[in-house]
């Protein structure tokens, strides 16, 4: 079973993949996950992927279904996957559609988080992530969460992009690129559009159901 998981940046698509992960042994494949570890290594296109993501601006086609490819040939042929980031304009989902059909791949759903402009500006200027244990939390929302890490919140580091003028470009990017991909992908699967201003496990329930059918 295949998944896609849509919303703008903030939404919390992140933190529902990892629920389905450790839910259900879902693989999750976020293309900002591996646009960062590429811009990690520093080579000639990791600069220039680390140039666009800092604006937030797309990267190009090209680099992102080579990296997608790349992975799904790591996986069995039966692992489940949640598409987390991706696809974010037309081209890239039609792209997809063929990438999977050679994978002999489909989407089985699409599950679409909405939340406002305002609430997302608020989640993204206020995540941290802890770089030992991965956690992702909000400065604003999680201080008690914060206060009980067992690193006190010593190594929480915020994400590079998620500053005032990044975050209002990536959403206005998501508006006009990103949003219609979901006309696009009504005509060939179900779209499941749920709430994502309710609390993380209350999502998570929403999911779970949709995925129980
Ligand atoms: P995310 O982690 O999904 O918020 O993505 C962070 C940044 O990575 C985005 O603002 C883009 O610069 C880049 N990015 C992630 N996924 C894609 C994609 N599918 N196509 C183009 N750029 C992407």
């Amino acid at each position: 079973m295949n998944i896609i998981l849509f919303g703008p940046p903030g939404a919390g698509k992140g933190t529902q993949a990892q629920k389905l992960v450790e839910n259900h042994n879902y693989y999750q494949i976020s293309t900002g996950d591996l646009l960062r570890n590429e811009a990690n290594k520093k080579s000639n296109i990791g600069v220039e992927i680390e140039k666009l993501i800092s604006k937030g601006e797309f990267v190009s086609d090209e680099i992102v279904n080579d990296l997608l490819k790349q992975t799904l040939s790591k996986l069995n042929s039966h692992d489940p996957i949640i598409f987390d980031g991706y696809p974010r304009s037309i081209s890239q989902a039609s792209n997809l559609e063929q990438i999977l059909n050679n994978f002999r791949r489909k989407i089985d759903f699409v599950i679409s988080l909405n939340v406002s402009r305002d609430i997302i500006q608020k989640r993204i200027m206020g995540r941290v992530t802890c770089e030992k244990c991965n956690i992702t939390l909000n400065e604003y929302f999680d201080q008690e969460r914060i206060k009980k890490l067992s690193c006190s919140g010593k190594h929480l580091v915020k994400r590079k992009d998620d500053n005032l003028e990044t975050i209002l470009n990536r959403y206005d990017k998501y508006i006009e690129t990103t949003k219609p991909v979901l006309d696009f992908l009504s005509k060939k699967t179900t779209i499941h559009e749920v709430d994502g201003t309710l609390k993380i496990e209350e999502i998570t329930d929403k999911i779970e159901h949709i995925i129980k059918g």
